[in-house]
């Protein structure tokens, strides 16, 4: 890995793009790569398929030759590395104790349903490396955008310590994905206890650091395993702690994860699968899809209709008032605010072909005349 970041990348876009703006640079122009890999094995992620279960490490010095590098070469440096990171933040030098048992393991998390006894969770090399990232000439802050494993972390406080004094940018994104056993036991994802652990933490040092700052928690819809009562429930802890979720994940299958092969057979792969396996409730239906992202966003009166109508067939019409305890005010607001779209609604096939105005043009379909070639009196 060091090999291929000492190559001497113009760190700049393709002079193609002119004085374009590029929203995907714009996010990793300030960011750095440390490692590859994830033995975390979440079933609606791929990561592990795509890059292996063993960590690739990047040497200390290659990263912060990288940091350098930035400093000196990258346009409108202002002293921020916007992430130090990779597939999971925290998983930097974090390997099985023994080499000969992590060739010869076959299990496809070393985190679930609880840490591997063999894992060694010691986050100094990360430390290390955060430490000396931060003495670097010219850098004002280093930041930790990626995702973080809060279970390993909470193994190491003084880790959460160094992250939460120097590295949050206001906001922690972590993701406990759900609150529900059944559903986190589908996803391999650690119970919500040890997000408690890992907010306690988070809260006892940013208090001593004096800062404000605040953990943005996400959550799934939809993923195998999940029944309407399950995101209930989920929208009941979203509402008792304050949280108002602003964008709403729901499962979707995607290639190579293991949830997919849930979605598609109805069964649990996770043990073994015969006719008489465990089977697993799959969220197909338009319908019940879009009640599991509404009770994700349940404070949007735009989806206190449907909510009410399933929380009446549930049986749980007490939930519905304007109590404490309650979801979902019983009447809707005079005035109707703004219908919450999904980004993916936004950007489908349809609303692209309302926004262009004439047919999009490819090498097949015949390209726009070149202006350049026009101009030379040449043929397009
Ligand atoms: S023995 Fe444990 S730590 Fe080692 S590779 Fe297997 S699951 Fe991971």
């Amino acid at each position: 890995m060091d090999y291929v970041f000492a190559m001497p990348f113009a760190r700049v876009p393709h002079p193609s793009y002119g004085e374009q703006r590029i929203p995907a640079y714009e996010m990793i122009c300030f960011s750095i790569n440390i490692m590859r890999g994830c033995f975390g094995g979440c079933t609606f992620c791929s990561i592990t398929e795509h890059e292996g279960r063993i960590i690739q490490n990047r040497s200390k010095d290659s990263i912060l030759n990288e940091i350098k590098e930035i400093r000196d070469k990258v346009p409108g440096f202002t002293g921020v590395i916007s992430d130090l990171g990779g597939p999971t933040a925290n998983m930097y030098r974090l390997a099985c104790k023994d080499p000969k048992i992590e060739a010869a393991c076959r299990k496809p998390s070393c985190v679930y349903p609880k840490i591997c006894q063999n894992m060694n969770t010691d986050h100094t090399p990360l430390k290390e490396l955060y430490r000396e990232a931060r003495q670097l000439k010219g850098i004002k802050r280093i930041l930790i955008s990626s995702g973080l494993r809060y279970d390993l972390a909470v193994e190491d406080p003084e880790y959460v310590k160094e992250l939460v004094t120097h590295h949050v940018g206001g906001y922690l994104k972590i993701a406990p994905e759900h609150t529900e056993e059944a559903p986190l036991s589908k996803m391999m994802k650690p119970g919500i206890g040890t997000y408690d652990r890992f907010k306690e933490l988070f809260e006892k040092y940013t208090k001593e650091a004096g800062k404000e700052q605040y953990l943005i928690p996400y959550f799934i819809a939809a993923h195998p395993g999940t029944k309407d009562e399950d995101m209930l429930n989920l929208a009941l802890w979203l509402k008792k702690h304050n949280f108002r979720a602003d964008q709403v994940q729901a499962f979707y299958p995607s290639p190579m994860a293991t949830a997919t092969a849930m979605y598609h057979t109805g069964k649990n792969p996770l043990k073994k699968v015969s006719y008489k396996s465990e089977s697993v409730e799959t969220v197909k239906s338009p319908e019940q899809r879009r009640l599991h992202k509404a009770l994700l966003r349940y404070h949007d009166p735009a989806n206190w209709p449907l909510i009410r109508k399933a929380l009446r067939d549930m049986g749980r019409a007490e939930l519905i008032g304007n109590g404490k305890n309650q979801l979902i005010p019983a009447y809707d607001p005079a005035e109707k605010t703004k219908k919450y779209q999904a980004h993916h609604r936004k950007n489908s096939a349809a609303a692209h072909k309302k926004r262009i105005k004439s047919k999009l043009r490819t090498q097949h379909t015949g390209l726009p005349p070149n202006a350049k070639r026009k101009k030379k009196g040449l043929k397009n």
